[in-house]
């Protein structure tokens, strides 16, 4: 297992994690923790049509600043957090995770769980604050290996924002996806690498991924209905992680 390095000679400067409280976002703040010497995180309010994953951010931020990996306390500074309130943006690309209705496969092949542009707002948005607060990279946890297809999660689309932005703020802007080519067992994988079992156990217990926004049961792989494609998924990459490990 390789020990992450905490030395702060090699900590680049600031980054803003796209922080959801998911099972990805969290791994990504963990993954920031030891790359950056500032790290702050910012969360969309798109009108999700449950709340639990707003509610889970504060403490799961605080825990995962809190942890100690390797006994020392991480490389990088936790800093400030935002939410910003995208209530119109969400109301506009309305669909199954903003709308009260089945989660079921479109026609257009996309799960109706896409919401169109999502990936593409957030970064703008996520630059315009990071420049505003003197940070130079994004983290995000988009990820094109065993994901829904979702277009915006691509590497083709992430690069290209980072070359927009970067041109539309007439500054560099880093958009750092550690989980781009990473399978979900790879992530958990990931998560027990920087931060061994305690960030594995703060994930299972205080990240929500179920798109019913169930928490009445909690799985070995975390919280969640066990039925919907975010949990299957979730359940599956924990099985796969742990089978193998
Ligand atoms: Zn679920």
């Amino acid at each position: 297992m390789t020990k992450t390095s905490t030395h702060k000679g090699a900590m680049r400067g600031g980054a803003l994690v796209l922080f959801s409280a998911g099972q990805d976002s969290a791994t990504c703040l963990a993954w920031a923790l030891t790359r950056f010497a500032r790290v702050e995180t910012i969360g969309f309010d798109y009108g999700q049509r449950h709340r639990i994953e707003l509610s889970q951010r504060p403490l799961l931020r605080e825990r995962i600043a809190g942890l100690r990996p390797n006994g020392e306390p991480w490389g990088g500074e936790m800093g400030a957090d935002a939410v910003v309130d995208l209530r119109g943006y969400g109301a506009l690309a309305e669909s199954a995770l903003t709308a009260d209705r089945a989660i079921e496969m479109a026609e257009s092949g996309l799960p109706t769980t896409f919401v169109p542009g999502r990936n593409l707002v957030f970064l703008s948005v996520a630059a315009a604050h990071a420049y505003r607060r003197g940070l130079d990279t994004l983290v995000g946890g988009m990820c094109e290996t065993d994901y829904s297809g979702y277009p915006d999660c691509r590497a083709a689309t992430i690069d290209a924002m980072q070359r927009a932005l970067s041109l539309g703020l007439d500054r560099e802007i880093a958009v750092e996806t550690p989980l781009m080519r990473r399978s979900k067992a790879e992530t958990w994988a990931l998560a027990r690498e920087i931060g061994g079992d305690a960030l594995v156990a703060l994930i299972q217990e205080h990240s929500h991924t179920c798109y019913e926004g169930v928490r009445a049961e909690l799985h070995e792989w975390g919280y969640g209905c066990g039925s919907c494609p975010a949990c299957e998924l979730r359940a599956k990459g924990y099985a796969a992680w742990r089978s193998a490990a």
